[in-house]
């Protein structure tokens, strides 16, 4: 089971593209005292110790003595350490605790930076930083690789936290939240705003829009139907002073909950949180409802509207989302918890009773069960997408039949067994990440009163008892007999884009005739002084003040691994060794540059049917399951590029497929692998293939309502090869030979049949192939033994390299969606601009990103967010939830100036502090046998450690003299951008001469 564990966490976050801390490896268990139950260290009070087996971590929780605030100390010898502070915060639609939570970061009395996070993130040895608002909860992590940048760190998050300047400043809440925007007396009036702008992205999805409301549905006599991100209607309806309120109400100690994670010393951390902030509250009594929903006499049904544009097509195309409220979680309990996410995963299972009916009964394209554990009473939602709106009684029916059948005839429940599996590789691999462990416990505590629940232990306490049919009364007792229950339609309503974007115009004009003229002169300067402000950057001496380590104090260490190549059998084989036992990686790689365009289409359709689930030659879909389940763990297959070389003019495809194993299960692996790869069921397309389309669109439908990946992969394209394929592969070209294919399943099944199998017999054979392999070298010898098992089973037929041009957008292309909101990329290819291909560029991408663009383009512009970047031969800046690209294109143009402008302001130091947050995010470690695995990936892509440690030299090498010549640089790229504007029918429309090419998203 791939989905585990479902820790759906629904939440809203201050930046969108902060990548999670990849895990690191715990070694062994850290040699150090545990203190004892009663103990007062600093203020706090030691409250419980335990020790956790699968993280290899010593937890203590304790207690302030004073104030209540309460601590959970992680303690393992992680070396990518965590800091985190939480307070349990109710959810308001307003989305009030979610502008609290970007408020905060915007300054502090000991830290006054414009905007402390991303200083943080641009200019301090970090690998993390960000906060997050759940529902009931809202919390700020920060994650660093060196202890006294944590130190330092945790300082800065406390100081946001418990003395913002946003208590002083009207401005941040203007910046964050909304405001209204007049550039001169003669100027439409506006409303602006991050959070504003960030939400109308978050519910331009007609999915997640429907959640909300479904939520909003079932939880009507409590507040946890609320949308703690907020609504944007309602955001508009917040002030200043509510949020004052708010702030004064649940900010303080006896309401907070920390977290210190990996290889610390706690002592330190307990003294300057207790001396420098605890110490000055008293203790408050901070009370928090905690109402149940109560049951309703019959079932609830409802139906909501959702805008699309004019002219869209809306035939079956809305939302039903059947929802139920369970039990308070404190009540079930993690056991009853537990048992109720195993029971909807089965469900969830393609191959499922409940899931097959729901195929069956053409009531929509695709379906999804997701839990929730968010709220105080988990929610489970069974949504069908692209429905039919007549039909959500029927569904409701559906839905209840099935999961009487499933209480009456018993669940498949095999694969709970063969998922205790994983939990051995985990601890073979090495679990635990920072983030992660910050993030469950403060959930835990917020939800469950017990943030050291051990929730993983309790899988195991339920495969012991799946003969009593604990999953099947958990479905009865929480699902079937459960009345606190809604039916909801979410429909979209085609031209009500353009009626609420009218009557937000007409609400404004209105608002501005109202306005006297010294209103609106006051206006005027209000937004004039606030671009002023927002220009207003922060000083250095501040900067300087967030870190505690500086560029030379870090020294990144790389492993040196020596390669090992054999052929076997025929087949080129890769290893290293890893300082493991009995784990090993293993990467299947398949060189495809032997299939033409339409071949490489239907491979990557195969994988995708696979990926969902088949039957093979050997065993059914469900066996295939609990095999992979039981024998390989993390198991991935997909199609990726290689550059053929480093300006990336030419590249060609592979297929990848990846899995960890263990030493003594070779041959049974290899079978397995075998198995799927080579004879899975295409006879039986018209299901698998029918099924596998489903969800391939439902999974577009999402992208094009949050189509920043899609963009970026466009913009790409049309400068980089390797791109070209990515492109081909996974965006607009795809998803039109996806819907041709269907029609192509259903009237000629055997030609589609016919093509998957000549191009599987192309491509598995032993000239494409080669093996990657990490583990130690007794595991390797087995291996090496093996490997005839599955290399004798493939021909040694090869096939010669196709020809061929793939399709590339036009240089000034616009798509069309149906939201508010926008998305801007441009890029630009360094070498045909006569740029050098240097590292140093991405040091200048930092610069520009901490001092022009997010300045510029979120802070003042108002968009959620905005990157720039400098990647092999590309330069490539992107924007998304935009409200004015305009502007956006504007700032990025002017980006080369604005360097020689800031040349007399940069000393060395600076620029070494953008380096530092670099190497800050240069993961040192994610384990032993994925360090290994990672080196030869990097070789078979051409690079060796030699030119990763030359790469970091060359970053670290960059100085403010290197400025002038990037700023000539940047003028060069700026004169010859392609770019991709994504937005609404009405502002393309507008803009319509700046495009080469339109295309409708929908
Ligand atoms: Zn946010």
């Amino acid at each position: 089971m791939k989905k585990r564990i479902i820790v759906l966490f629904t939440s809203v976050c201050l930046i969108f593209t902060a990548v999670l801390g990849s895990s690191s490896m715990v070694l062994a268990q850290s040699t150090f005292e545990v203190p004892q139950i009663g103990d007062k260290i600093s203020g706090f009070i030691v409250k419980e110790t335990t020790y956790d087996q699968s993280t290899k971590s010593d937890k203590i929780l304790l207690e302030h003595e004073n104030t209540s605030a309460k601590m959970l100390i992680i303690n393992n010898s992680d070396i990518n350490r965590g800091f985190s502070i939480k307070f349990n915060t109710p959810p308001d639609s307003r989305g009030t605790n979610h502008i609290l939570e970007h408020s905060v970061l915007g300054g502090s009395e000991k830290y006054p930076t414009k905007n402390s996070i991303f200083d943080i993130i641009n200019t301090t040895y970090v690998s993390f930083a960000n906060a997050l608002t759940y529902p009931n909860m809202t919390m700020y992590p920060i994650c660093s690789q060196s202890e006294k940048q944590l130190l330092k760190s945790a300082d800065v998050y406390l100081d946001a936290v418990f003395n913002p300047l946003i208590l002083s400043d009207e401005r941040i809440f203007e910046r964050e939240g909304w405001r209204y925007e007049l550039a001169d007396e003669a100027s439409p009036l506006n409303f602006n705003g991050i959070v504003y702008n960030e939400i109308q992205g978050n519910l331009g999805n007609i999915t997640s829009t429907a959640v909300s409301n479904a939520n909003r549905a079932v939880f009507s006599d409590t507040d946890q139907g609320n949308n703690s991100g907020g609504i944007p209607s309602e955001i508009l309806t917040l002030s200043y002073e509510d949020l004052l309120d708010t702030y004064n109400e649940y900010y303080h100690p006896s309401n907070c909950f920390m977290v210190l994670y990996g290889d610390v010393d706690y002592v330190e951390f307990l003294d300057m949180i207790d001396k420098d902030y605890l110490s000055s509250f008293t203790k408050k009594t901070i009370d928090i409802e905690r109402k149940t929903q109560g049951q309703f006499d019959k079932l609830v049904e409802k139906t909501y509207t959702f805008p699309v544009a004019e002219g869209t097509d809306t035939k079956n195309k809305s939302v039903i989302d059947l929802v139920f409220a369970v039990d308070d979680i404190k009540e079930m309990g993690m056991e009853g918890y537990m048992s109720l996410n195993l029971a909807v995963a089965l469900m969830n299972l393609e191959s499922s009773d409940l899931k097959k009916a729901m195929i069956e009964s053409q009531i929509a394209e695709s379906y999804l069960m997701q839990l929730d554990l968010t709220t105080f009473q988990p929610t489970v939602h069974f949504i069908a997408m692209n429905a039919n709106p007549n039909k959500a009684k029927d569904f409701y029916d559906l839905v209840m039949a099935k999961m009487n059948d499933a209480v009456k005839k018993g669940l498949d429940t095999n694969l709970v067994k063969s998922s205790l599996r994983s939990m051995e590789f985990e601890e073979a691999i090495g679990s635990g990440s920072a983030v992660n462990e910050l993030l469950l416990s403060s959930l835990f505590d917020n939800i469950l009163d017990n943030p050291m629940e051990d929730y993983l232990s309790y899988i195991k306490i339920i495969a012991d008892k799946l003969d009593e049919k604990v999953l099947e009364s958990t479905i009865k007792e929480q699902l079937l007999n459960n009345k606190t229950v809604a039916l909801t339609v979410t429909e979209p309503e085609a031209g009500l884009l353009e009626k609420n974007q009218m009557a937000l115009y007409q609400k404004l004009s209105e608002k501005k005739s109202s306005m006297s003229k010294a209103d609106i002169e006051a206006l005027v300067k209000k937004s004039a002084d606030f671009n002023a402000w927002n220009n207003e950057s922060t000083s250095e001496e501040v900067l300087k003040s967030l870190r505690a380590v500086e560029l030379k104090d870090i020294s990144i260490e790389m492993k040196n691994r020596e390669i090992n190549e054999d052929t076997i059998d025929g087949v080129k084989l890769m290893s290293t060794i890893a300082d493991v036992d009995e784990i090993s990686n293993i990467q299947l790689n398949f060189d495809l540059s032997c299939l033409t365009m339409e071949e490489l289409s239907y491979l990557k359709f195969y994988i995708d049917m696979i990926n969902y689930g088949m039957d093979t030659k050997n065993r059914t879909e469900m066996q295939v399951m609990n095999d992979t389940t039981y024998l390989l763990y993390g198991m991935s297959s997909a199609i990726e590029a290689v550059s053929d070389n480093e300006e990336d003019t030419d590249a060609h495809p592979i297929l990848k497929v990846n899995y960890y194993s263990f030493k003594d299960e070779y041959r049974k692996t290899f079978d397995l692998v075998y198995d799927i790869l080579l004879q899975s069921d295409i006879d039986k397309i018209s299901t698998y293939g029918k099924r596998t389309i489903a969800n391939i669109k439902a999974n577009y439908e999402l992208q094009f309502s949050e189509p920043i990946g899609l963009a970026q992969y466009r913009g790409l394209a049309y400068t980089s090869a390797k791109y070209q394929i990515i492109n081909y592969l996974n965006g607009l070209d795809y998803y039109n030979f996806i819907e041709s294919l269907g029609n192509k399943i259903t009237s000629n099944p055997a030609d589609v049949i016919f093509n998957l199998k000549v191009i599987r017999a192309k491509v598995f054979n032993k000239p494409n192939m080669q093996v990657l392999y990490a583990g130690d070298s007794e595991a390797l010898d087995k291996f090496k033994a093996t490997m005839p098992d599955f290399a004798d089973k493939l021909s040694g037929l090869s096939f010669s390299d196709k020809e061929y041009i793939l399709p590339r957008p036009a240089k000034r292309e616009a798509l069309i969606i149906n939201s508010p909101v926008q998305y801007l990329v441009v890029n630009a290819s360094l070498t045909e601009n006569e740029v050098p291909m240097s590292h140093k560029g991405i040091v200048i991408s930092t610069v520009l990103n901490n001092l022009l663009l997010t300045p510029e383009i979120r802070l003042r512009g108002g968009a959620y967010g905005v990157g720039a970047t400098f990647m092999d031969n590309n330069y490539l800046v992107y924007t998304y939830r935009d409200s004015n690209f305009m502007n956006s294109l504007n700032v990025i143009a002017a980006s080369g100036e604005f360097l020689n402008t800031i040349i007399p302001y940069m000393t060395d130091e600076m620029v070494e502090s953008y380096v530092m947050s670099l190497f800050g995010s240069v993961n040192q470690s994610s384990g032993e046998i994925n360090d290994a695995m990672e080196v030869l990936i990097d070789n078979y892509n051409g690079t060796s450690i030699q030119d990763r440690i030359d790469m970091l030299e060359e970053i670290k090498s960059t100085r403010v003299l290197d400025f002038g010549e990037y700023a000539n640089y940047m003028t060069k790229l700026n004169e010859n951008l392609n770019y991709i504007v994504i937005a609404s029918p009405s502002e393309i429309e507008k803009n319509k001469d700046l495009f080469d090419d339109v295309i409708s998203l929908d």
